[in-house]
């Protein structure tokens, strides 16, 4: 019995190690260098600014008025994800502020409702004074938190919003299609119809509308893609100078899809420069740096970061490919 005992700790203790070796392990990817940002000094001047800020947070400045999507955070650990109660940080989301330089914001726009893009965005909102701006879904998430109902705007696909100097249309789009049905059933094509109290569990993020966010300033124009997913020909009317495309599953897809993804988001907006967001482990403290997805991740997902930008560069082979450093206010122009 006692040897038995003895038996069936070590093989746990063997499994939890396993567990958290494949949890811990991310291959190297080493797109992450050869397309990482370097201040070339051709930053030909001008007010326009960026900063990426992990998964697909992207600030936009020009001093003067300013633009957020997302706005997330807290990034709950894997753990509390399995739990399955999630909740803002406000300590956290209190730093992230800090650390990026953002005291007030025109807008805070979720590229979708899914608690990795919108779960903090009223509380940033709330915090930088800025309007919430998304689908109904969107609002829920505000509304459970108290955000004020005056400053949120419910967004009408394709209707530009004036922020000052910041023209922004979201165009409601398709979410990156899971392929495991039993997530997709779960989160795709549904709205949050109550407002959220959180703790919650993840799965009450649920998809609302994903949107492509269009910003047009007199310096650029920009639109930030957050999840791989298109509908037929509904960008054709936009042209970009930079694109922020969500690589995050493009890897699982099949040639089809990837072939008709770059006719109808890359080609469609036509950017001169793409920037990869939505490709680090959302799962890890932003304080840690940005961190590609684990092994265990590619094993049951098959999420592999190397292989969806190497189909970005292939599909792109005239077009600048750049990754944004964590953190740092990088000139338009410079891009
Ligand atoms: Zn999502």
């Amino acid at each position: 019995m006692k040897r038995f005992l003895t038996f069936l700790s070590r093989g746990l203790l063997f499994l939890i190690a396993i567990a958290i070796i494949l949890i811990n392990y991310r291959p190297n990817v080493p797109q992450l260098g050869t397309f990482a940002y370097q201040l070339t000094g051709h930053d030909t001047g001008g007010r326009l600014q960026i900063q990426f800020i992990g998964n697909t947070n992207v600030l936009v400045t020009d001093g003067d008025h300013t633009i957020l999507t997302d706005g997330f955070f807290t990034r709950p650990s894997l753990i509390q994800f399995l739990w399955g109660e999630i909740e803002p940080n406000v300590d956290v989301i209190k730093e992230g502020l800090k650390q990026a330089g953002i005291e007030k914001l025109d807008a805070v726009i979720p590229v979708h409702s899914h608690f990795d893009h919108a779960m903090d965005s009223p509380i940033v909102a709330q915090m930088s004074r800025a309007k919430l701006v998304g689908s109904e879904s969107t609002m829920n998430i505000g509304r459970g938190l108290g955000f004020p109902e005056d400053q949120m705007i419910v967004a009408e696909s394709g209707v530009p919003i004036e922020f000052g100097s910041m023209k922004v249309t979201l165009v409601e789009g398709k979410h990156w299609p899971y392929p495991d049905k039993a997530m997709a059933e779960k989160l795709l094509n549904q709205e949050i119809t109550r407002p959220i109290i959180p703790p919650a569990s993840p799965m009450d993020y649920k998809e609302g509308a994903s949107y492509t966010i269009i910003i047009e300033h007199e310096e650029g124009i920009m639109a930030i893609h957050g999840s791989a997913g298109y509908i037929p020909n509904i960008l054709d009317e936009y042209d970009v100078d930079i694109l922020f495309l969500g690589v995050a599953g493009l890897e699982t897809m099949d040639d089809t899809f990837n072939a008709d993804f770059q006719t109808h988001v890359t080609g469609a907006l036509n950017p001169e420069l793409i920037v990869p967001i939505h490709w680090d482990d959302f799962f890890v403290p932003l304080k840690r740096g940005l961190k590609s997805r684990g092994l265990l991740e590619k094993m049951l997902q098959g999420m592999d970061l190397e292989t969806s930008l190497k189909i970005v560069e292939e599909n792109n082979p005239n077009r600048k490919l750049v990754v944004l450093p964590l953190w740092k206010t990088i000139p338009f122009s410079s891009l």
